[in-house]
């Protein structure tokens, strides 16, 4: 049973990690030249609340021969149809492709390289970063939810269940998991472009009256723009699902502010607030929030130069 992580940054390798504690092959793809070299010298490092070091097999996607029995993708949203073109060498008759990239319609890109019996989406609040290459931090549980996007995938999708629960990763087959893809993408939609925008942390955006009103109005387009796609959404249940998680994060700068800000890196707004507002103007629905923070977080972008 071979399973590749095809993104292996910050998440890639602690799913990568802990199938492999779990006793499964797994390989790493990835194209950054100094991990896989730390990788390959060292051994993939893990801090956190688990310190290890441990052998893994990395290469980047091209070099990659045998075929899949599993591929789970996690690179940034932006970064998908790349990946996608260069594993096709790897992808057989059989082999299911897992998403748990944040963000909104990744299906439509997946459907492009992979038939829909074999595609598989799904969601998850596990969270992961990388201290330099080849080291990773790992803190915190999480859980996953994921889906056959075709019933006749169902099977398949089962038995990677099973997989990901010997590795301890919390994982449950979800009979609708959309609802939850679109609760997390608001969870981002709300605190990863503000907390970016104003350089401030989760705490410091929710504690204003005004970026709450803000938070609440990006939640209402979410809900408009999901149920017109046909997801059913709560609008209070997402409510009280942002707020918690606010609490709980209060004093982290979410991973939008780290690529955008500290790391002058490109963003995932065009599948959070940026999907919203695309989709949003295709059913005729009104995504003033939504617009202005997809067009002031590319601003941003092009004011610091990147590309
Ligand atoms: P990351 O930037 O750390 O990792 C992405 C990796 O993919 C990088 O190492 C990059 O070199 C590699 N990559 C990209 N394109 C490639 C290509 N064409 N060929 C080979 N390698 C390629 O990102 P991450 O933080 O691991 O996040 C991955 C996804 O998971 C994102 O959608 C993110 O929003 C989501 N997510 C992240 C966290 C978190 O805590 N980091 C939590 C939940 C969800």
């Amino acid at each position: 049973m071979l399973t590749y992580i095809a993104g292996a940054g910050a998440m890639g390798c602690r799913f990568g990690y802990q199938l492999q504690k779990a006793g499964y092959d797994v390989v790493l793809l990835d194209m950054w030249e100094d991990h896989i070299k730390a990788i390959k010298e060292n051994g993939l490092q893990v801090e956190g609340d688990i310190n290890d070091n441990v052998k893994m097999e990395i290469m980047k996607p091209t070099e990659a021969t045998e075929e899949a029995d599993y591929i789970i993708l996690f690179t940034k949203a932006m970064q998908l149809p790349t990946m996608l073109e260069s594993i096709q060498q790897i992808i057989g008759e059989n082999t299911k492709v897992l998403c748990l990239l944040n963000g909104l319609g990744h299906e439509d890109v997946i459907k492009q390289y992979i038939p829909e019996k074999d595609i598989i989406m799904g969601v998850t609040v596990w969270t992961a970063g990388l201290k330099g290459p080849g080291k990773v931090h790992l803190s915190a549980t999480g859980t996953v939810n994921l889906q056959a996007i075709d019933e006749s995938g169902k099977e398949g999708a089962e038995k990677l269940v099973d997989m990901m629960n010997d590795a301890k990763l919390n994982v449950t087959y979800d009979e609708d998991v959309l609802p939850s893809i679109w609760r997390k993408a608001c969870v981002n939609g709300t605190m990863n472009s503000n907390c970016a925008l104003l350089d401030c942390t989760i705490g410091e955006l929710f504690a204003t009256e005004e970026g709450l009103r803000v938070v609440k109005e990006i939640i209402h387009e979410f809900v408009l723009v999901g149920e017109a796609s046909g997801v059913k959404l709560d609008e209070q249940e997402i409510t009280d699902y942002v707020m918690h998680t606010s609490e709980v994060a209060a004093a982290h700068y979410p991973s939008m502010h780290q690529d955008l800000v500290q790391n002058h890196r490109p963003t995932e707004i065009d599948y959070l607030n940026g999907a919203v507002a695309r989709k949003g103007k295709e059913f005729g629905i009104d995504t003033p929030y939504c617009e202005l923070i997809t067009d002031l977080i590319h601003t941003k972008e092009k004011v610091l130069g990147i590309k």
